[in-house]
C-alpha cells in the first residue's frame, strides 16, 4: 500500500522517533506548527478516525494511553492539544490515522 506513514512505521522512510510500542509509533512532524509537534499513529493502517470500529479501536486506546507519557517526555507539563484531521473538509493530507500533539507555547484559542 502506498501510504507514507506505513512506510515510516516500517522504517522505509526516515523519521525522528520519540516513542514506540507494539501498537503505537510517534515521531516529530516534519513541518512543526508549534515548538512541540509530534504525530502519534497506530501501527496498522487505519485511514482516519472515521474508520475507527470495534475491530480496531484498541489501537486508539493504546494511542491515548501513550500520549501522556509522550507529552511528559516532551516537557508539556503546562498542557497541550491533541488534534486529528478527517477527510477533505478536515484538511487531512495523509490518509493514515494520526493524532497531532501540539504544545510548548500557549496555543490559539479558536478551533476553526
Ligand atoms: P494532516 O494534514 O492532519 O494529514 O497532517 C499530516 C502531517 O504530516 C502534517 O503536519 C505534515 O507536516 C506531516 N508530515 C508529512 N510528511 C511527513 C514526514 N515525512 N515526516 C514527518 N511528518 C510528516
Ligand atoms: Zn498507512
Amino acid at each position: 500500500m502506498d501510504c507514507l506513514f506505513c512506510k515510516i512505521i516500517a522504517g522505509d522512510i526516515p523519521s525522528k522517533k520519540v516513542y514506540e510500542n507494539e501498537y503505537v509509533y510517534a515521531f516529530l512532524d516534519i513541518n512543526p506548527m508549534a515548538p512541540v509537534h509530534i504525530l502519534v499513529v497506530p501501527k496498522v493502517h487505519i485511514a482516519s478516525a472515521d474508520e475507527v470500529s470495534a475491530e480496531n479501536s484498541a489501537y486508539v486506546a493504546r494511542i491515548f494511553e501513550a500520549i501522556p507519557q509522550i507529552a511528559a517526555e516532551a516537557g508539556l507539563a503546562n498542557g497541550y492539544r491533541v488534534i486529528t484531521n478527517i477527510g477533505a473538509d478536515g484538511c487531512q493530507s495523509v490518509k493514515h490515522l494520526h493524532f497531532h500533539v501540539l504544545g510548548g507555547k500557549q496555543l490559539p484559542d479558536q478551533m476553526a
